[in-house]
């Protein structure tokens, strides 16, 4: 699959509209905790500049409800950008309005502007055709370089497309690196396979995990997700996150992993706690035995133990979701000794999905990592064979 590339763009002295995935990880204080995707997006930025292009950015972050609020301004995003590219970022008071369209019809050569969170409209996510239109009239070409959100048929990701012709349109550098990456992935990984799959719940994850099957050797199941498959095996789970209604799908998956000769490896013991919180008591115990009224939020030092055997042989390990309760260090350990485990490992490493790319940076590991790919939903979707939503307007057709 070849996409459109923006090297092959006249872009000279142009306007130019970036979709960016400015969506990052913020602390309790409001700070950005993890700047990757913001860095990840610099290349495609100063190549514009470079072209002596005028820079519109647009990006959501967080879920506001197509409505402006405070709390999801990208007055931080605009400050970070400021750092990081050392020119001035100017942020618009809204998305497509008076403001917005005013600056981005005066924006001068070299000049940025980020227009506010694309999800204040609400026409974005129902990638209404007016609010497409709008953002599309503020510039002469169209980059996507947000991977992290081309795996949902938004606006400002798929309807902005149809405004411009195969000539005026095309991936960025991040968009075309993340794609091609996963493409050797899933066409050619060396073998064995492993993935580790973790985070909150299996209804997140299902389509992916029925999906990988066929093209891994081995899967290890960590986080919330666990509990609803270890319920499925009749074990007490406490109070621990089971989705009660995926309990057929949880073996579903199972049998698919005997059926295609899969080795599927879940938790043995858990970290369990009596309550949702950082300082509540907690103890190991093994998975069969947690008791009434507790919950697992993180794998345990056997199970760790476990995984490190399982880990020692394969040439390829791709991790989405973390084992544990990461926010909270009381159950980090087991996330935190995977993501040494992984980085010390020499195969080959990819890490996706936001909180595990988190988690890889606050350990410090994360320039052991092979590949840190900037979405974890959209690279989970790749995987599944998809085509995502804002790839394919941008795919060359033969
Ligand atoms: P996801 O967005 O599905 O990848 O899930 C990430 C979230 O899963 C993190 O915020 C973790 O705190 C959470 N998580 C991981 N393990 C557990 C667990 N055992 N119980 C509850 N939540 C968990």
């Amino acid at each position: 699959m070849e996409l459109l590339n923006i090297k092959n763009l006249d872009l000279n002295s142009k306007k130019v509209f970036i979709r960016c995935d400015f969506n990052v990880p913020m602390d309790e204080f409001g700070n950005i905790s993890d700047d990757r995707r913001i860095r990840s997006a610099i290349a495609t930025i100063n190549y514009c500049l470079d072209q002596d292009c005028a820079i519109i950015l647009a990006s959501h972050l967080g879920r506001p409800k197509g409505e402006k609020d405070k709390k999801y301004t990208l007055a931080p995003i605009a400050r970070r950008l400021q750092q990081l590219l050392k020119r001035e970022v100017t942020l618009a008071l809204d998305v497509v309005g008076e403001d917005a369209i005013t600056k981005a019809k005066e924006l001068e050569r070299h000049k940025i502007l980020l227009l506010e969170n694309t999800r204040y409209e609400s026409g974005e996510m129902k990638n209404d055709k007016n609010f497409s239109s709008k953002l599309a009239s503020m510039a002469d070409f169209y980059i996507n370089d947000a991977f992290g959100v081309s795996h949902r048929a938004h606006s400002s990701v798929a309807g902005i497309t149809e405004y411009f012709d195969v000539s005026h349109k095309a991936a960025g550098f991040l968009l075309l690196k993340e794609i091609d990456f996963f493409a050797k992935l899933i066409n050619n990984p060396a073998r064995p396979f492993a993935a580790i799959i973790g985070g909150s719940k299996v209804s997140g994850k299902l389509e992916a995990l029925i999906n990988l099957l066929p093209k891994v050797d081995k899967i290890l199941i960590g986080g919330g997700m666990a509990f609803t498959f270890l319920k499925q095996l009749g074990y007490d789970v406490g109070n621990s996150l089971v989705e009660d209604d995926l309990l057929n799908d949880a073996q579903h998956i199972m049998d698919q992993a005997t059926k295609l000769g899969v080795k599927l490896y879940l938790p043995v013991d858990v970290v369990a706690a009596e309550k949702f919180c950082a300082d509540s008591i907690s103890k190991l115990t093994p998975a069969q035995e947690i008791p009434d009224g507790w919950m697992g939020l993180d794998i345990g030092p056997a199970t760790v133990r476990l995984y490190r055997e399982v880990l020692a042989d394969v040439q390829t390990i791709l991790w989405n979701g973390p084992m544990g309760v990461y926010e909270m260090d009381k159950f980090a350990r087991g996330s935190s000794k995977i993501a040494h485990f992984v980085a010390d490992s020499y195969a080959t490493t990819v890490v996706g999905g936001g909180d595990t790319a988190d988690l890889v940076q606050r350990i410090g590991v994360d320039e052991e990592i092979s590949f840190i790919s900037t979405g974890g939903g959209a690279s989970l979707e790749l995987l599944e064979g998809k085509v995502l939503p804002g790839v394919l307007p941008l795919v060359i057709e033969d």
